[in-house]
Order: C-alpha cells, then sequence, then structure tokens
C-alpha cells in the first residue's frame, strides 16, 4: 500500500474515534436536562404549594380581624344596652345584638373550615418538599456520575485529538485538504476502499478507464456518485 494511502487511513481511524467520544460527550447533555426537568417539575409544585398556603394564611388573618372586630361591637352593644330607655329600644337593640352574633357565628365557622384547609395545604406542601429533597439525594449520585463520565470522555478526546493531529501532519497537504473537506460534510468517513468495480460508500460503478488508474497507480480518486475517496484494496 501507498505511504499516503497508509497515512490517509491511520488519521481516519484516528478521526473515527475522535468522533466517537465527542459523540459519547453529546449524549450526556440529555440526561443532565432529564434530571434538571424532574428537578425543576417538582420545584414548580413546592412553589405553586406554598403560594396556596399564603393565600389560605392571608385569608386566615382577613377572618380573624373580621372576627374581633364584630365581637367588639357585640360587647360594645351589651355595655350600652343597660342604657336603653324603653321597651321598643331594647327590643331593637337586641336584635341587632342577635343579628351581629350570627354573623359571628358564621364567620367563626368560616375560620375552622379554612384552618382544617389551611392544615391540608400545609401538609401537602410539607410533603413536595419531602420529595424534592429525597430527589435531589437520589440524583447527587447520577450527576457525580455523570461529571464522572465527562471528565473520563475529555481526557480521552484530547489524547484522541493530539493523535489525530500528529496522524494529520503524516499526510501530505492537499490530500489532507481534500479529505478535510469530505468529512466537514459530517461524514464520519471519507475515505473507502472499491468495492469490485464500485465505490465501497455508494455503490457507483467506477469507469474502466480510472479503474485503470487506481489499480494501476495506486491513486486515491473522489467517487463521482457520493464525493468520497476512494482507492483499491488487492484483497
Ligand atoms: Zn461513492
Amino acid at each position: 500500500m501507498q505511504t499516503e494511502l497508509v497515512a490517509l487511513l491511520a488519521l481516519q481511524a484516528d478521526d473515527v474515534v475522535v468522533y466517537g467520544l465527542e459523540a459519547r460527550l453529546a449524549a450526556l447533555d440529555p440526561r443532565i436536562q432529564e434530571l434538571d426537568r424532574r428537578r425543576q417539575h417538582l420545584a414548580d409544585a413546592v412553589a405553586r404549594a406554598a403560594a396556596a398556603v399564603e393565600a389560605e394564611e392571608k385569608k386566615q388573618a382577613y377572618l380573624r380581624d373580621k372576627i374581633a372586630e364584630h365581637k367588639q361591637l357585640i360587647e360594645r352593644n351589651q355595655a350600652q344596652m343597660g342604657a336603653v330607655k324603653t321597651m321598643k329600644q331594647a327590643t331593637a337593640a337586641a336584635a341587632q345584638m342577635e343579628q351581629a352574633q350570627q354573623i359571628v357565628a358564621g364567620e367563626e365557622s368560616d375560620l375552622l373550615a379554612l384552618n382544617r384547609r389551611l392544615e391540608e395545604y400545609r401538609a401537602a406542601q410539607q410533603g413536595l418538599k419531602g420529595e424534592l429533597a429525597a430527589l435531589e439525594t437520589e440524583q447527587e449520585s447520577a450527576r457525580a456520575c455523570v461529571a464522572t463520565e465527562r471528565g473520563e470522555i475529555a481526557a480521552d478526546l484530547s489524547l484522541a485529538r493530539a493523535k489525530r493531529a500528529e496522524a494529520a501532519a503524516r499526510v501530505p497537504v492537499p490530500l489532507l485538504s481534500r479529505y478535510d473537506r469530505i468529512r466537514g460534510r459530517k461524514r464520519v468517513e471519507a475515505v473507502f476502499p472499491m468495492h469490485g468495480m464500485s465505490c465501497g460508500n455508494c455503490d457507483t460503478a467506477i469507469p474502466l478507464q480510472r479503474r485503470h488508474v487506481m489499480t494501476a497507480s495506486a491513486a486515491i480518486e473522489m467517487c463521482e456518485g457520493c464525493g468520497v475517496l476512494m482507492y483499491y484494496s488487492p484483497e
């Protein structure tokens, strides 16, 4: 085999290794994204639960103020009861008082229901917080695992890139630039052996004349069908 072909095939082997490592590195991103997505999902639920608790707490404070206010009013009315002069005034005052007490009773039953609801909301919030903490603990090892893998692949990748650079230096510049151009079009491999009388990549038949040149001189030619580099391989 011709020296430049040997050098080119060695370069391609190195490029395939680099490509594989880059693909493995890129494959780690979705794993991190999936961990983040699951965490965010729970964090959002915790935030929604906290907002619900806060809203109920505001209602609770408002209702408590109203009850205190209405009770004060009743006390004042009670104090004034002694001052009424006529039977008619006494009847009116008693009716007013009864009405006020009914209002307070209604508010107190609302407050009771609200307190129960608030307890449920707080329990739900605590439950979700617990789930989030558990998920974060659970994810710690998965995240550490990804980080370790990323570090290992990155180390392999820098070695593979250095090896690739050495291999590239052994390929004649014109051939190297042709090869790089073809590989740049997102092909993993750019060099293929002839397959019988056709291109080893796309199976396009090679004209007889060119085939002769290739077998006789071991020339590296470009396929007219798919644009890859082809070489003659005797076996
Ligand atoms: Zn082809």
